[in-house]
């Protein structure tokens, strides 16, 4: 049966590039990097070289400006949790209503253990961030500010450069969760005055458990993991050598490949997109079309709900995601889409689609002619769909 795989957000493919360059590290090369011989220093060599790799996708100006970490989670924690630290005479944090669960969960929990005040800013329709809102939460106790690059659910990208400026004019740290930015996006950090930048292997065909967050030269920091002296006392433990390895080489494939992303990439997203609004009805993009990751889009169906579509399209062989947090049981419909003020009856039935450059025209194809009976079947069986009134259905100005 055709598979396709469109739902790069959630995770990639490691590319078999990736697989290759990390063997060795699992096989002859296993030594430890810090020992004192021949089988230390290898991968202590190519460990730097990994280093490097990472640094120009980001445009980092120093490679130990990357801590490495196990993943895009652990980088977003040590990021918050040292600028409290640091941040001396400042106890708050200023987020967004649309972070990754990473960021969000973390805030929640520092704000109920330990009063942290904690601004979260809500975002317009699109998914753009309040700034208003924002310019007024910034304030001397404010340690640092947390806003994601690009939000992974619509691919809505925040202006983290000119928010940087905003908090340090304010004295405050500014983290991105750059999760869903890197390797997609050209991203310099040498050019900006960001602060703190998460990443993660796994999003962008790199492996799993392995991630960095960038910390400026210059930026206090405290490691919320202490142990050796690894990472420069930062983040302590044996290096994942093969991990590090298997992201630098990633890295460089993502900057071979961008151009790619954000031409043919784009134009199959904008294919599946268009085709879906002309053949669906009562459908509509959550997100701004404007301004979004080249690989993303969301797509809400009226009337019915996400976890049926999903059901309906994987047995059609086609992988994609929807925002509801079904883990909960309570079916409640994504975070995202709910600060954004998508209409309940929408929000419910958003699907995710997200490419890599894995993706051809014939997974387009296939989607293009797989969705329309999926979506006509579950409509027949909606009650909300029956139910609903025509005349006012198509008045949300935004979402019409
Ligand atoms: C996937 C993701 C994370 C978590 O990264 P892990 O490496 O899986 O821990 C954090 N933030 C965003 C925006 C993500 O998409």
């Amino acid at each position: 049966m055709t598979s396709v795989y469109l739902d790069n957000n959630a995770t990639t493919r490691t590319d078999p590039a990736v697989v290759a360059a990390m063997l060795p590290y699992f096989t002859e090369q296993f030594g430890n990097a810090s020992s004192m011989h021949a089988f230390g220093a290898e991968v202590g060599t190519a460990l730097a070289k990994a280093r490097k790799q990472l640094q120009a996708l980001i445009g980092a100006e120093f490679d130990h400006e990357i801590v490495y970490t196990s993943g895009g989670t652990e980088s977003d924690n040590a990021a918050i949790l040292s600028a409290l630290e640091t941040q001396t005479g400042r106890d708050e944090i200023i987020t967004s209503a649309v972070e990754h669960p990473a960021i969000l969960t973390l805030v929640a929990h520092l704000e109920k253990s330990r009063g942290i005040k904690v601004h979260v800013i809500g975002v317009d329709a699109r998914g753009h961030l309040d700034m208003e809102a924002y310019r007024k939460a910034l304030g001397p106790k404010t340690a640092i500010v947390s806003i994601m690059w690009a939000n992974n659910e619509t691919g809505t990208i925040f202006p983290v450069e000119q928010l940087a400026e905003l908090a340090h004019e304010a004295g405050a740290l500014f983290h991105t969760d750059a999760v869903q930015a890197v390797g997609k996006i050209a991203i310099n950090l040498a050019e900006s005055e960001i602060d703190m930048l998460s990443l993660s292997g796994h999003k962008l065909h790199g492996p799993k458990g392995i991630g960095a967050l960038y910390v400026r030269k210059g930026t206090r920091f405290r490691p919320i993991i202490r142990g050796g002296h690894q990472e420069r006392g930062r983040r302590g433990g044996t290096e994942n050598a093969p991990g590090i390895i298997g992201l630098g080489a990633a890295a460089e494939l993502a900057m071979q490949h961008m151009e790619d992303e954000n031409t043919r990439v784009a134009a199959l997203r904008d294919r599946l997109e268009k085709g879906l609004l002309q053949r669906i009805g009562n459908s509509f993009v959550t997100g701004d079309p404007d301004n979004r990751l080249p690989n993303t889009a969301n797509i809400a169906f009226e009337y019915i709900e996400g976890e049926a579509i999903l059901l309906l399209m994987n047995r059609d062989g086609i992988a994609a995601s929807s925002g509801s947090a079904c883990t909960s049981g309570s079916l409640e419909p994504s975070h995202v889409l709910r600060a954004m003020n998508v209409p309940y009856t929408a929000a419910h039935g958003a699907i995710r689609f997200s490419f890599s450059r894995e993706n051809g025209d014939a997974d387009v194809d296939h989607v293009l002619d797989a969705m329309p009976p999926i979506i006509e079947r579950l409509r027949e069986m909606s009650p909300f769909w029956r139910e609903r009134d025509v005349r006012t259905e198509a008045f949300n100005p935004t979402y019409a």
